[in-house]
Order: C-alpha cells, then sequence, then structure tokens
C-alpha cells in the first residue's frame, strides 16, 4: 500500500489541477493521496469528482503558522471544513496573502524588476496566492534559473529583500483548532533547515504535550541524520511519524510517492479523525 499525504494542486501553489493531480497519483501507482493546498480546501470538490478508482483521497490543507517570529506550516487531516472557527481562520490566512503578495510584487519593482500584479495574479489563477507564484514570474522574466532559486536572501527568501510576513496562525492555535474540527494535526517538514530557520526540537515537545498528533520525518528538505533524529525525538514524545512528497507539479522537483507514509500510521491517523473521512475512488 502506498500513502502519500502531503501534495499541491493549482488551489494553492501546485501545478497539476486537482483532477490532474489524482490521475497523477493513480498513474503512480498510489493507493491513497492526501490533498493538503496551502490555507485552503479549494480543491477538494475537483479532486473528489474526478477521483479514480482504487485511489483513496485523504481531506486536509497545510496551514502557515508562526511561532516567536520562525514561520512553520501545520498539515491537518481529516477535518470537518464546515466548522466555522478553523474555516474562519483558513479564509484570514488564505486572504492576507493578496494584500502581502502585492507588497512583494511592490519591493521587487523598488529592486527594478519589472513584475507587475496581474502576472502573479494570472499565474496564481483561483489559488491561494504564494511566493512560488511570485518566484514563477521572476523565472519568466528571466531574474533567477529556477523557482528554487528565488528563494534566496536576495529575493523571496524569509527576511530576504523582497519578502514580506503574512498573517499565520499561532501553532498551538492551530492544533486546538484542527482538534476543534476533528482533524489531526501534522507538523510538516520540522527540520527543513534549507528553506530558513526552524522551531528549536523543544518546540516539538511543547507543540506534542498540547495535542500535536505527528512530525512528518520522511520529506526530500530533510537529510538522512535530520530523519534519524526526528525518528529518535518522535519515539521520545510518542507521536506519529509521517512520510510524503510535498509535491508541487512542476513548480518543485519532486515526485508524487517520492516518500510515502506507513500503512500502520496512515490507519491510525484515519482512527483519529472525526471530521472526515478518506473518500474512495469512484471512478471519475
Ligand atoms: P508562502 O506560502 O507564500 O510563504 O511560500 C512558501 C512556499 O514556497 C512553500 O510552501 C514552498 O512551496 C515554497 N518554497 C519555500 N522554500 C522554497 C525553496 N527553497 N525552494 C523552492 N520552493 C520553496
Ligand atoms: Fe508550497
Ligand atoms: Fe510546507
Ligand atoms: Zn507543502
Amino acid at each position: 500500500m502506498r500513502i502519500d499525504l502531503h501534495t499541491h494542486s493549482t488551489a494553492s501553489d501546485g501545478t497539476d489541477t486537482p483532477a490532474e493531480l489524482v490521475r497523477n497519483a493513480a498513474a503512480q501507482g498510489l493507493d491513497v493521496v492526501a490533498l493538503t493546498d496551502h490555507d485552503t480546501v479549494g480543491g477538494y470538490e475537483e479532486a473528489t469528482k474526478a477521483l479514480p478508482s482504487g485511489l483513496t483521497l485523504v481531506t486536509g490543507a497545510e496551514l502557515s503558522c508562526r511561532l516567536n517570529g520562525v514561520s512553520l506550516h501545520m498539515l491537518a487531516y481529516l477535518f470537518d471544513p464546515a466548522e466555522p472557527e478553523l474555516a474562519r481562520e483558513r479564509e484570514l490566512v488564505r486572504d492576507d496573502r493578496v494584500p502581502r503578495a502585492r507588497a512583494m510584487v511592490a519591493k521587487l519593482r523598488e529592486l527594478d524588476v519589472p513584475i507587475t500584479w496581474e502576472r502573479v495574479a494570472g499565474i496564481a489563477g483561483d489559488g491561494s496566492v504564494g511566493r512560488p507564484h511570485i518566484a514563477t514570474a521572476l523565472v519568466e522574466l528571466g531574474v533567477v534559473e529556477t523557482v528554487s532559486d528565488a528563494f534566496t536572501q536576495d529575493w523571496l527568501a524569509d527576511g530576504g529583500r523582497a519578502h514580506v510576513e503574512k498573517h499565520e496562525l499561532d501553532p498551538f492555535e492551530a492544533i486546538r483548532l484542527i482538534k476543534g474540527a476533528g482533524g489531526v494535526a501534522v507538523f510538516a517538514h520540522p527540520l527543513a533547515v534549507k528553506r530558513g530557520q526552524c522551531v528549536p526540537e523543544s518546540a516539538i515537545g511543547e507543540l506534542a504535550a498540547a495535542g500535536l498528533d505527528g512530525i512528518e520525518v520522511d520529506h526530500m528538505d530533510h537529510a538522512e541524520d535530520t530523519r534519524v533524529r526526528l525518528r529518535g525525538l518522535a519515539a521520545e514524545l510518542g507521536v506519529l511519524t509521517t512520510g510524503s512528497s510535498d509535491y508541487h507539479g512542476s513548480r518543485k522537483t519532486c515526485r508524487l510517492g517520492e516518500y510515502t507514509t506507513d500503512p500502520e500510521v496512515y490507519r491510525e491517523i484515519v482512527r483519529r479523525a472525526t471530521g472526515a473521512f478518506p473518500v474512495p475512488g469512484a471512478g471519475g
């Protein structure tokens, strides 16, 4: 059984539409795929309708959080998308992405980059707009060679010349909201140091004490020694460990199913969730 619990579609900063994503997941031989767009559930309906038979969809989202000035991502699985408190916070975070992206475009223009908000908005389409969309515009303009090259101090990395912070949730509050909506909370790529500063390991312990269900261990941005450390920490704290691709279509290099989650862990996530059930594909 092959289970990938972290992917992005055009509902946020991935390049596959939700329908393409589930078709590609089936073509890759996955049995279970979670759709975890940034701060939105906007892709669910299309993904569900297009779901091929043999593939099960886990609904989810990746919530933008910040702790003591350090940004982090909290994966939320199988919560009730209609639960109002969490829905309201998702909306606040997502809506703030627009003025924030516009502010980053303004900063880039001050740096003499001829980027326009119209182009960035065109690239983002209906998706929750983020730095990867701006990075795609920078690639088009020849400012950088790849999306990843835009994530430096010169451009869009945390604290970089054109970076602007967005509204983000306190992760303790995020855990409370996720649980309140019947969901399961997993700390995404907690030690992805190449993306920028990470929270200290002590914070992972505090989040676990506050109800965190698991941490994402097998991820492209974790080196092998980091994974070993995280596995040890998870055992110590008694939390689950997951593995996932964090697929973003052509915007990142990782393939669907490049990392996967143990079926036992998946079953435990499903067992804990009360907000939603995995959706078996009916052959859309
Ligand atoms: P935002 O949500 O707008 O703050 O942008 C964060 C997103 O940018 C992440 O979800 C990743 O998809 C992407 N990202 C962050 N760091 C990098 C990097 N070093 N290379 C490529 N993409 C990155
Ligand atoms: Fe992303
Ligand atoms: Fe993430
Ligand atoms: Zn992600």
